[in-house]
């Protein structure tokens, strides 16, 4: 038996070398105000009816998530920009990361698609939560063409 296997030391400098995916380079997250009104769901509907796109609540507020990956992930996982990659790839840790727990561990909700947040939506306003219409959105709207 072969006593002299070397023991794989796993450092903050050798960590996302072990990171197969490189998860944290795979999609992007914008803060957004939590929906009250059938208008704002009526908005987040058509938006998480797009491939990639989701909505989740964590402890922080509601996010938009969109899976795309970096188009400077490079093979192997290294980034293709390393030394002008943007601040906040410079500012994020791999101390404790998706590469230790999955961030859905701490969603609250979340919805990835068009029927699970249809379904939220019935339930928040069968329970009457919030003032239904009450409050107008200022986001952009897709505006419909006359026919
Ligand atoms: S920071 Fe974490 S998730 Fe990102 S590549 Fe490194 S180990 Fe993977
Ligand atoms: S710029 Fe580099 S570090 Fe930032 S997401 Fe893209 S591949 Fe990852």
């Amino acid at each position: 038996m072969n006593q002299n296997i070397p023991i794989m030391v796993m450092t903050p400098e050798t960590k996302c070398g072990y990171c197969t995916n490189s998860k944290c380079c795979t999609y992007i997250t914008q803060k957004i105000d939590g929906p009250r009104s059938h208008d704002d769901f009526d908005h987040l509907l058509w938006q998480v009816s797009h491939h990639g796109v989701s909505v989740y609540k964590d402890s922080d507020g509601w996010y938009l998530l969109f899976e795309t990956r970096c188009d400077h992930l490079a093979t192997g996982g290294r980034c293709g920009i390393y030394e002008t990659r943007p601040q906040i790839c410079r500012d994020y840790s791999n101390d404790y990361c998706e590469f230790d727990e999955p961030a859905e561990r701490h969603f609250k909700l979340l919805f990835n698609d068009y029927e699970s947040l249809r379904q939220y939506r019935e339930q928040r306003f069968r329970r009457g939560t919030r003032a239904a219409g009450s409050r107008r959105t200022k986001r952009p709207r897709r505006t419909r063409r006359s026919p």
